[in-house]
């Protein structure tokens, strides 16, 4: 099935103390599937709220976002929880585990009430070992450095096999090294699994190792380039 996500004279308003703020004005974008792309922009520029939309997680005040061709405004809140949870996965910069939980039942948590066709704990070990923590199943969230729950936060949204993987600032609160191995898992994902990936960054240098670069500054799309690599 088609995957591109599409958004069709976007825009979305915040509404605080009688004074409406245009965050996002007259987005049109199409994301095909399996793309690579990053959001670079200066901040408070809408990058956050952009992919909120893009991931159903809020509503466009104006405007109309597609998935797959299908107007996402059509859906029921239950048909739009059921078909995020298929579709998306997010990350976050401040990783949003649950400090309770161990890694391995954070990575479970998004399946807690599902049904599913498979085991949900092995499902669960074999994510924690693709991002390289098998031995930290049982680690709370305290136990690990910040770019160990960065893994297990992606592990936690790919445990639904998600089309398109959404990373507010993945790297935002990692060192360079560190953020090196999440951009090339996030890396490894598109390429090895086809998962649609679309990162936020506020460093240049990431955001050229995109395929695509998307810069927004004040709302708008500024300018959307394909990289060239050189080898
Ligand atoms: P970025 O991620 O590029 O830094 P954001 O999307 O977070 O930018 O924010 C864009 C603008 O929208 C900012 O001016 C921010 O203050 C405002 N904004 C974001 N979320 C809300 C909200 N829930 N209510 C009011 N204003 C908001
Ligand atoms: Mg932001």
């Amino acid at each position: 099935m088609n995957q591109t996500i599409e958004c069709r004279k976007l825009a979305k308003a915040f509404q605080g103390d009688g004074v409406k703020t245009n965050v996002l004005k007259n987005i049109n974008l199409v994301l095909e599937d399996g793309e690579f792309i990053s959001f670079i922009g200066p901040s408070g520029s809408g990058k956050s709220t952009l992919l909120s939309l893009l991931g159903t997680l809020d509503d466009p005040t104006s405007g109309e976002l597609l998935h797959g061709g299908e107007p996402v405004n059509r859906l029921n809140s239950r048909q739009l929880a059921d078909f995020r949870f298929q579709n998306i996965g997010f990350i976050f910069q401040q990783f949003h585990l649950i400090p309770t939980l161990t890694a391995l039942e954070n990575i479970m948590a998004p399946l807690f009430g599902r049904k599913v066709s498979y085991n949900k704990k092995q499902r669960a070990l074999e994510l924690l070992e693709m991002v390289g923590l098998p031995e930290k199943a049982n680690a709370l969230p305290s136990q690990l450095s910040g770019g160990q729950q960065q893994r297990v936060a992606i592990a936690r949204a790919l445990v639904h096999q998600p089309k398109w993987l959404l990373a507010d600032e993945p790297t935002g609160n990692l060192d360079s090294e560190t953020g090196e191995i999440i951009y090339q898992l996030l890396h490894a994902l598109n390429r090895e699994k086809g998962c649609g990936v679309l990162f936020v960054t506020h460093d240049p240098q990431l955001a050229d190792r995109a395929d695509r670069k998307i810069e927004m500054c004040d709302g708008e799309i500024v300018a959307d380039s394909q990289v060239i690599h050189h080898a």
